[in-house]
């Protein structure tokens, strides 16, 4: 008799076996890459057998050393190591972060490998003791964050991302799993407190009140002391954090922002997924929706003419309510044929009409999930305004006065998703909210 895998057993299994890890640990560089990767006859194969490899670090990350390595005879045949520091990168060894976040890494990539193979990249090797993944090239992809600020449109992405979003998020959630799996994962994955903690400081904390890591454009200094001093704007932040802090609806990526997509017309690959926790469901959607909002925001100044920036803008809510939608219309149907989790069992509603009954909690659930998304868009597009990370969708604007007309737009934009979302019952009133609002 077979016996049936089930979501997770290769991390839970490898989480039970593994060792103290004793072999030691070395940031790699680019003439020590070549040897390393030698050693690892899976990853030769993919190299196609030549020891002659070309290596290259590209630093455009926050946090970690990537290296992209290329065969000499044949450099379509290439491979990414990803290798996490025992320091922030961008912050440098003045900043302490253990490298354990690499196993949430690896971890995350492995359960999303399960359930959507198709939208990450393969993992071809994963060594706990350097901290580091060697992975898929996604030789032809562009960040998004890029293509975005370029004004290209991708018409594949939400059917892509919606379509992530829905699988991930209904897999690891207790409509799907038994409560007994998925708090074995929960128990997993919540160990990645320093990730975690980022989130806490950076999203919900820092960038509302005085904090020495602030930066912000001089010229909306009258905004965003009023941010500062909005009692109940931040009493909604706070009950955001809270959710945050308390709720392990779904395993969620954690950084769901258009710089961790890879994308062409055709593919879509969600990368990095080193702050994985199980938080709530809204705080990937919110991640995705609110960094869309953000390039509605910028084109706002990038668009050189009328015309064209209508009719990007355009595409970009069109992309924010397809994602929505195919997102609900997936997920309500995986709660249709998988509803074998612990949380809606089928007798319970047999006496209030049974799937009609459950149908009505179902829209209740989703309402619920639509409210929670604006109201992390919402923190995720004012923190980017006021804190110390900021998007390069606005930044690359070099001229402050025309870059605070795109920075007034976001942060009224995230303050009223933050403060209207609960009386919002669907995606037409996100849309609203972003074509009704003038700059703060
Ligand atoms: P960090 O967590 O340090 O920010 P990322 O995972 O975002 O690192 O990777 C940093 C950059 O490296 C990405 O912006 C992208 O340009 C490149 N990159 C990462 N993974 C891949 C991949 N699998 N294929 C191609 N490029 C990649
Ligand atoms: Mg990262």
């Amino acid at each position: 008799m077979t016996i049936l895998r089930q979501l997770g057993d290769a991390i839970l299994e490898e989480a039970a076996s593994a060792q103290q890890d004793t072999r030691a640990y070395v940031p790699l560089t680019v003439d020590t890459v070549p040897a390393y990767l030698t050693a690892l006859p899976a990853v030769m194969e993919i190299l196609g057998g030549s020891t002659h490899l070309d290596c290259v670090e590209i630093g455009d990350g926050n946090l970690n050393l990537v290296f992209i390595v290329r065969a000499q005879d044949d450099p379509a045949k290439s491979v990414i190591i990803k290798q996490a520091l025992p320091y922030l990168r961008c912050a440098g060894d003045g900043w302490p972060l253990s490298r354990e976040r690499m196993e949430y890494e690896h971890m995350a990539l492995a359960l999303e490998a399960e359930i959507v193979p198709e939208l990450v990249p393969a993992v071809y090797h994963y060594d706990r003791a350097m901290s580091l993944i060697v992975m898929e090239n996604l030789d032809r992809h562009v960040i998004m964050r890029k293509g975005l600020v370029e004004g290209i449109t991708y018409p594949r992405f939400p059917g892509h991302m919606g379509h992530f979003l829905a699988h991930t998020l209904f897999h690891t959630s207790d409509l799907y799993l038994a409560s007994a799996r998925k708090k074995r994962l929960v128990g997993l994955f919540s160990r990645n407190v320093e990730l975690c903690k980022i989130t806490e400081d950076f999203v919900f904390t820092n960038p509302y009140m005085e904090s020495a890591e602030n930066r912000w454009n001089p010229e909306i200094d009258d905004v965003v002391q009023r941010i500062r001093a909005h009692t109940r704007l931040k009493c909604e932040i706070a009950a955001l954090k809270d959710g945050f802090l308390t709720r392990t609806q779904s395993l969620v990526h954690g950084d769901l922002h258009t710089g961790s997509v890879m994308l062409n017309q055709e593919d879509t690959r969600i990368i990095d997924p080193e702050f994985a926790f199980f938080g709530p469901m809204g705080f990937d959607i919110g991640a995705v929706l609110g960094n869309l909002a953000l390039a509605y925001c910028a084109h706002e100044v990038h668009s050189t003419t009328d015309d064209a920036r209508a009719a990007y803008q355009g595409w970009l809510l069109e992309t924010i309510r397809e994602t929505w939608d195919t997102f609900a219309g997936e997920f309500l149907r995986l709660w249709r044929e998988k509803n074998e989790g612990e949380a809606t069992r089928p007798a319970f509603f047999a006496q209030c009409g049974g799937e009609d009954g459950l149908d009505i909690y179902r829209r209740q659930y989703l309402t619920g999930v639509l409210r929670d998304t604006l109201g992390y868009a919402g923190c995720k597009m004012m923190r980017r305004q006021l804190g110390i990370a900021h998007v390069y969708d606005i930044d690359c604007i070099a001229d402050p006065k025309r870059r605070a007309v795109a920075e007034r737009l976001a942060l009224a934009i995230g303050a009223r998703f933050v403060l209207e979302r609960q009386y919002v019952q669907s995606i037409d009133e996100m849309l609203a909210i972003i074509k009704t609002t003038k700059e703060l």
